[in-house]
């Protein structure tokens, strides 16, 4: 099972024994970011710091002047690594320690592009702006992003490219001081809170034959008891919250508005978050069961316990997961993840890859090829 980890180019940059304590973790790929957004990440191993603030989203590259010419919408640049081509430097020391090196593209959860584009953003049925939040359905948005996406995904040394955040971005978010948690919501209600209904989107559906002002009319009838105190319909399971999603906004209605979304999402290969235990990977996996042949199906499994990891039963989990028809792994991230997580990371690979290398009979690979 052929095994990836995402990793900032900063844990490498300035670091000379990086990329060679990540060969030896016993991974094939590493998935490096190239267009990040904001955070603040801790650095355990760095010889030079300990702590990274990127300030705002930003590409981690020297961005084509020509290709953004006259754009309104264009990436940022970023000062938080003395280096003028981060993912570049990073790129060509995993590749020389025989790392294959993916590039990392978060797209549609850019929240200095909303602050300076708000007629940008995602727009919910009251018509409060997230600004954390490009609707991908605007042309000027899907524009921008398909040059984002084309651009990090030939950088040099990138082999292949992981698109983040490529639909649009809902209510939940991870917000400094944030006080949004005083009315439960559940996962229907979130879903209908994160419902985009800027002018494009309303043109959308009514495009797919509901009235105008359907939606988010809707929307703000459907929660209006969830603002009075009534419990959030919620379903454990995603069919079963999917069917309160129905229930709330009617059939018709929830069928037109996920065309409508679907429409804007596909892809030759999916990365699905699944930490958790057997239930939550079995519910995340699911829907992916059947699936086009020759698209990819990895399994995320956070590695860092501090977050919510958990490493110790890495190689449980990701059997687990091929089980449910993962092919690949993901796991996050190798540079926020402690000494002790690292380690417990290089043990669950290597009985991975010797199981696979006992399966794979000779092919005279050192590390064990995709299955
Ligand atoms: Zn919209």
């Amino acid at each position: 099972m052929r095994a990836a980890a995402f990793l900032y180019p900063w844990d490498v940059v300035g670091d000379p024994r990086a990329a060679a304590r990540l060969a030896e973790l016993g991974l094939q790929q590493v998935t490096l970011a190239a267009a990040y957004h904001s955070t603040r990440a801790l650095t355990p191993r760095h010889p030079r710091h300990r702590i990274v603030t990127a300030r705002h989203s930003a590409v981690l590259y020297p961005p084509d002047p020509d290709r953004w010419a006259g754009r309104a919408l264009r990436p940022y640049t970023q000062d938080w690594v003395a280096d003028p081509d981060p993912f570049g430097t990073a790129a060509r020391a995993l590749t020389a320690a025989g790392l294959e090196v993916h590039s990392w593209v978060v797209l549609a959860h850019n929240s200095r592009l909303g602050a300076d584009h708000p007629s940008s953003v995602v727009r919910n049925a009251y018509g409060d702006r997230y600004p954390w939040a490009p609707c991908i359905a605007r042309p000027e948005v899907f524009d921008h992003l398909v040059r984002l996406a084309a651009e990090a995904a030939v950088r040099p040394g990138a082999r292949g490219v992981e698109l983040e955040s490529c639909g649009w971005y809902g209510l939940a978010h991870l917000h400094g001081h944030d006080k949004v948690a005083g009315v439960g919501l559940g996962g229907a209600a979130e879903y209908l809170m994160s419902l985009c209904c800027c002018p494009v989107c309303l043109a959308g559906y009514a495009g797919l034959g509901l009235a105008e002002d359907e939606v988010p009319a809707a929307v703000r009838r459907a929660l209006e008891p969830v603002w009075a105190g009534a419990a959030p319909p919620d379903g454990g399971g995603r069919a079963a919250e999917w069917a309160a999603v129905e229930e709330l906004l009617g059939e018709e209605t929830a069928g037109a508005v996920r065309a409508w979304r679907d429409r804007a999402a596909c892809a030759d290969g999916v990365v699905v978050p699944c930490t958790g235990d057997a239930a939550v990977r079995a519910a995340a996996l699911g829907p992916f069961a059947s699936r086009p042949a020759g698209t990819t199906l990895a399994a995320n499994l956070t590695v860092v316990a501090g977050m919510g990891g958990s490493p110790g039963t890495l190689a449980a989990d990701a059997a687990h997961a091929a089980a449910l028809g993962a092919d690949e792994l993901r796991l996050y991230h190798a540079g926020l993840a402690g000494a002790a997580d690292l380690a417990a990371v290089r043990g669950a690979l290597r009985a991975l890859n010797r199981s696979a290398g006992g399966r794979a009979q000779g092919s005279g690979a050192e590390s064990a090829p995709p299955t």
